[in-house]
């Protein structure tokens, strides 16, 4: 027999006829239950009515005395706070969740009254709540959710892709659509079919992924499809100017950018999923997507490469350029021009310069090192054992999911008021930077290094010259370490000074 359940929903306030959030407590509530296979029996609620006044309540009188009677087994709310802002009332709650072995589920979290664990996180939810006066924040997300479930997206000017027809439904706009899928394609490299799916078997090798500049172009120039932005356009004292219909003018529509293009390509909507401020929600969007759920994982991968986001400005032009480290104090040095004195004439060289202590050594002579040790050793039969063990995909891929759902959640706790900003920043740093270590290591597990193509190759050599910085630096970066030793004073450049490791399992060979 389906476990019998009450559900109890609250409206402590009702300034602005907020009745419906009562409505969206109970559908939210019902869900769960759902979700549990408990059979709802009853549906209390007490509206209009504050919890920390110790105003009569008749419903949850009411709840109560269902519990202690034994005639519900699980009572679901949508938060704590809903059931009691006041101590000794939880106290109560708690004491008839004991004595009968009554199960409580929030739809913020369950709650085990029957642990002491569960019974300890009651106090402090109840004990937050109770100084709390409003849950803006999560209201505003049961709101979003709602809206969602209306079949409407919530945007303030079309999303690029899609439109709403006469009826008030999402409808994709086709041409756009089609846009967006040939730049996930090109910034994927490989083939996106017309119905948002990675075709099988055309992945091509990282080296020929477009930039998103690329895909940008690509959207404003050879298919003249700018962005749904557009200016407002303002006088001279920046007030919105306004046609004869007193309507706001607006500029022409937005080019696309790197900024707007990632922008875009990461937006978990186009996968149909619901996003609330950036963070993607637990619900499916009524909309239809435009992207599969594996082309978006692809693009969070490889967009959010962090390798990728560090190769801008100079850096990117160098080879060892924030890659090489400093022998003497062991910061990363970078490229710049120096004055330097070679058989006694003073001249102006390309060099590798540590930033904290200026050892400087020229960067000709330095990548040229590098480049013959690392040519040398790919030549080696062996030398697929410097990449990474395959590593199991799926399981750092779910890691990275865990990873991010958490990081989600404190952002909640934050905005609920249940940690402080101070911890939700610390907490996040740690879920972020074995985040960074996940998503390294499901990279390297692709095989998405240009280290791949490297240690694979007949000819090395050949592949090399073939490479632009970028991938060499990739290269470089997955498969060793560079050192650039001190040396006294006027001391002839020798290739000893450049102090070379492996990083990979045959690492020691
Ligand atoms: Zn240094």
């Amino acid at each position: 027999m389906a476990t019998r359940c009450a559900i109890y929903a609250r409206q402590s306030l009702d300034r602005s006829g907020e009745g419906a959030a009562v409505e969206r407590q109970i559908a939210d509530c019902r869900r769960l239950a759902e979700a549990r296979g408990w059979a709802v029996e009853h549906v209390l609620t007490d509206n209009d009515l504050s919890a920390s006044t110790g105003k009569p309540r008749p419903q949850y009188e009411r709840l109560l005395n269902l519990m202690l009677a034994g005639q519900v087994e699980a009572v679901v709310v949508w938060h704590v706070d809903r059931l009691t802002r006041r101590l000794v009332d939880l106290e109560q709650i708690i004491t008839a969740c004991e004595s009968v072995g009554i199960r409580l589920a929030t739809v913020t979290g369950d709650l085990d009254l029957g642990t002491d664990t569960g019974r300890m996180l009651a106090r402090i939810l109840a004990s937050v709540a109770r100084g709390e006066v409003e849950r803006k924040g999560t209201r505003q997300r049961a709101a979003n959710r709602q809206r969602a479930e209306a079949g409407r997206m919530g945007w303030t000017r079309r999303p690029f892709g899609y439109d709403v027809d006469d009826d008030g439904k999402i409808v994709v706009v086709e041409a756009e659509a089609e846009g967006l899928r040939a730049a996930a394609g090109m910034v994927l490299g490989c083939d996106v079919d017309d119905e948002g799916r990675i075709v099988p078997g055309s992945e091509r090798p990282v080296t020929e992924r477009a930039s998103l500049a690329a895909a940008a172009r690509m959207l404003n120039d050879t298919k003249g499809l700018p962005t749904t932005g557009r200016r407002v356009l303002r006088d001279d004292d920046g007030n919105p100017r306004r046609d004869d219909d007193g309507r706001t003018m607006h500029g022409p529509f937005l080019p696309w950018n790197t900024t707007t293009m990632r922008r875009t390509l990461l937006n978990p909507r186009y996968g149909g999923r619901v996003t609330y401020n950036g963070l993607e929600m637990d619900a499916d969007g009524t909309w239809p997507a435009i992207l599969d759920g594996h082309t978006q994982s692809r693009l969070v991968e490889v967009l959010r490469d962090v390798k990728r986001r560090q190769q801008s400005g100079t850096e990117a032009k160098y080879l060892l350029s924030g890659l090489a480290r400093c022998g003497r104090c062991g910061a990363v040095m970078f490229a710049t021009n120096a004055l330097m004195t070679a058989g006694g004439r003073r001249t102006h060289y390309g060099v590798y310069r540590c930033r904290a202590c200026y050892l400087t050594r020229r960067r000709d002579l330095v990548d040229e090192v590098v480049e013959g040790v690392l040519l040398a050793r790919m030549a080696r039969p062996d030398a697929a054992g410097l990449l990474a063990p395959a590593a199991d995909l799926d399981a750092l891929r779910a890691e990275a999911i865990e990873l991010r759902d958490r990081r989600d959640t404190l952002a909640g706790l934050l905005a609920d008021g249940l940690l402080s900003r101070e911890s939700v920043t610390e907490q996040a740093g740690k879920l972020t930077r074995r985040l960074g270590e996940v998503e390294g290591r499901i990279t390297a597990a692709l095989g998405d290094s240009p280290a791949a193509a490297l240690v694979g190759a007949d000819d090395p050599a050949a592949v090399w010259v073939d490479m632009d910085v970028r991938a060499r630096k990739l290269a470089v970066d997955t498969l060793m370490t560079v050192t650039i030793e001190p040396v006294h004073r006027g001391a002839r450049f020798s290739p000893k000074q450049v102090r070379i490791g492996w990083k990979g399992a045959a690492a020691g060979s």
